[in-house]
This record gives C-alpha cells, structure tokens and sequence, in this order.
C-alpha cells in the first residue's frame, strides 16, 4: 500500500493516513525547540513506564467527554493505538483463546490477534456496527475472552455504534466477564451529528479497555496512543509494554502534550474537520456520480472511510489491477476478514487526495468499475 501510494502518478485512497496538510508542523517545530532548551536532560534520558504524568492527567480528563471516569492511575501511554490491540492480546490472551470481531474488521488488528494464535469468532453487524443479540449469542456458543471492536466511524466501514447498542454491549460483557477492547481512534473526527458516550462510559464491572491515539487528530509520526482501563489490567498493559519498548518516545510525549494542553488541539481538529467534512461530502458525490446502478456505499459521520458494495462477481483483489493500470488505488475487502471473504468489497479513504484527485480518481475507478459489471 505505501509503495503504491509513493508512485506519484497514482491516485490514492488506499491509506488511513492524514492529510499531509492537516499536520501541524509549524507549530509542533517550535514546540520541539523549547521542550529541548528547557527539559533537554529530561526527554533526552529514560523515563517511566506508564508515560508522562501530565499527559495521562490531560487524558483522564478529556475522556470524561467520552464519559469515562478515569484517573491519571487508569491511563498508560503507548506507543500508537496500535500497540494498544498488541499488548492486550500479549497481557491478557493465551494461544487458542477466541475472540470475538466484527466482520469486517480493522486489518491490522486481525494480523495481530494472528501472531498470539488465538480462535477468531464472528459476531453480527449491520448499519449500526455489532447487534447485541448476537454478542450475547456469541458468547453462549464460543466461550471468548474478549471481544475487539472499533466503535465509531469504524475502519473499515466508517459505521458508528448508537449509545443504546454501547450500553448494551457493556453489560453483557460485565455479565459474562467477557473483555471488550474498544479500539475507538476516530471519535474525534466527527462532522455530523453528537458525540455519544464510549462502551467504556457504561462499563460497571471493569472489563472494558478503552484504546485511542493523537495519530488522526495531532500525528502518526510522533507514535503516541493511549491505555484507559480498569487500574488491574492497565497495570498488566504496562507490564508486558516494559518488555517491548521501555517506554514512549518522551520527545512525543512532550510534543503532544504541550501542543493539547495549551489550547492548540481545539483550533487545530476544528480546521482539520472542516477540511475532511467537505472531503467526504466530495468523495459521496463523487460516487454518485461516478458509480455504476448496483454498487452501494457507506455515509460515515466521520472518520476516514467510506466502505463499497459491489455486485456479487466482482473480486475487488482483482479489479485492483485493472485499477493500478488506470492509476487509481484503493484497498479491497478480503483483508478486513478474517475468515476470507468480503470479496466485493472496497475500503476507500477520502482524507489524503486533494479535492481535483478525489474527483479525478473516484472517475477513474467509477470506469474500472463499470468495465468489470
Ligand atoms: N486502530 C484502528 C481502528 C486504526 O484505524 C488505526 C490506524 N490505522 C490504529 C488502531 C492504529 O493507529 P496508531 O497506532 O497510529 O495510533
């Protein structure tokens, strides 16, 4: 996927990454210049484990919009969201636990489940992410251990669970014991609608692992995420993240917590938001009027991604190529399952094309589409 998208001629919707614009530059080098002239000695050396004080502070706060309660005790940083999903499956997962996923799912978190040999399970979603009936069925019949799920403007769907069907989930899972990782990086890029509280919110029996990352609001590249969750099994992520990388980055640390803490994530998310609200109305027009009658689409409220529905034949790995020859990519469904299927399915991200490219491409994959009907 990153070396097609480093192929200059090729339209890209194929990454989850942020605009290359969207990324505060600026204001993060001057930022970077002062935390080293006056806490050189201090970011420069090993730190703790469990992240900068302060930070975790920042964050147990902010996840009370979320209506998490949580301490600074609840919180570890981690290197990305990503190392979230890793450590939770190596601090909490044995090889042939199950696990429950929607399908589909986020890619790289089936990778990693994969790695620590676990049994993958499906559970039911629809419009509105995962049915609760079929949680609690699920749990009946597979016994599983935990259950990922990606609550709001999901990769790959863009699909955002209500407050009722979070409720629910939290319950059954308090009342089973089972461990919801919710994997929830997108929350804060909404552009339509009311935030709702996490699955975390409604957790009363401490089995929910609350998972979020500065990567899609501040930077990917700084490699800063984070850990809310019940004090016991925060205290098990930290453990088994001592064993990984020592600790985050204190630089990016620093960088992100001056950069929140100061009042510049508010004006910063604003701007971005603007920007990928008229890109995904761009990119929902453009389907309409690019696509062909038969193929069907998602209208996320926010996030990265929009999720097509092709007829039935079309194999999406296949039309790939045809794609790349017309210098358009985008990534296809089969690797968001994890059971080999969603064969004509498509992942399309409209947050890093510019406007003329997500209007050029979305006309190039309309004719590769078109030909294959
Ligand atoms: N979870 C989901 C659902 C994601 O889409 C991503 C990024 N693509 C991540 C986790 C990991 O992000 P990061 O490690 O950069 O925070």
């Amino acid at each position: 996927m990153f070396t097609l998208m480093d192929k200059a001629d090729i339209i890209s919707f194929a990454g989850g990454v942020p605009s290359p614009y969207a990324l505060p530059v600026e204001q993060l080098r001057e930022l970077a210049d002062e935390i080293l002239k006056t806490a050189g000695r201090q970011v420069l050396q090993y730190s703790n484990i469990d992240g900068y004080g302060p930070l975790r502070d920042w964050i147990a706060e902010t996840v009370a919009a979320r209506g998490i309660k949580a301490t600074r005790d609840n919180a570890l940083i981690l290197s990305g969201g990503q190392q979230g999903i890793d450590l939770s499956a190596k601090a909490l997962l044995n090889p042939g636990d199950n696990v429950l996923l929607e399908r589909p799912t986020y890619l790289a978190a089936i990778t990693i489940f994969k790695t620590y040999e676990v049994g993958f399970r499906p559970v039911r979603s629809d419009d509105q992410g995962i049915v609760p009936e079929s949680f609690e069925e699920a749990i009946l019949r597979y016994k599983p251990k935990m259950l990922y799920v990606v609550p709001t403007f999901q990769n790959p769907t863009g699909v955002t669970i209500p407050e009722e069907r979070r409720r629910a989930i939290a319950e059954i899972a308090g009342r089973y014991g089972v461990i919801v990782l919710e994997d929830d990086p997108y929350a804060q890029l909404r552009y339509d609608g009311e935030p709702i509280p996490s699955i975390a919110s409604f957790d009363t029996e401490g089995v929910v692992i609350h998972v979020s990352s500065f990567s899609k609001i501040v930077s990917p590249g700084l490699r800063v995420g984070y850990a809310v969750a019940p004090v016991e099994i925060r205290d098990r992520l930290a453990q088994v993240k001592q064993t990984t990388d020592f600790h985050t980055s204190n630089l990016s640390q620093r960088l992100i917590y001056e950069f929140c803490s100061r009042g510049m994530l508010e004006p910063h998310l604003d701007s971005v938001k603007q920007t990928y609200k008229a890109k995904r109305d761009a990119a929902l027009k453009g389907m309409e009027k690019y696509f062909p009658e038969g193929v069907r689409w998602t209208h996320p409220d926010g996030g990265l991604f929009v999720w097509v529905t092709l007829p039935e034949h079309i194999d999406t790995s296949e039309l790939m190529k045809a794609a790349a020859e017309r210098k358009v990519a985008f990534i296809p469904g089969v690797p968001f399952y994890f059971d080999e299927t969603g064969k004509n399915s498509m992942r399309i991200n409209f947050s890093n094309a510019s406007f003329e490219m997500l209007d050029e491409g979305l006309s190039r994959l309309g004719a590769v589409i078109r030909d294959a009907m």
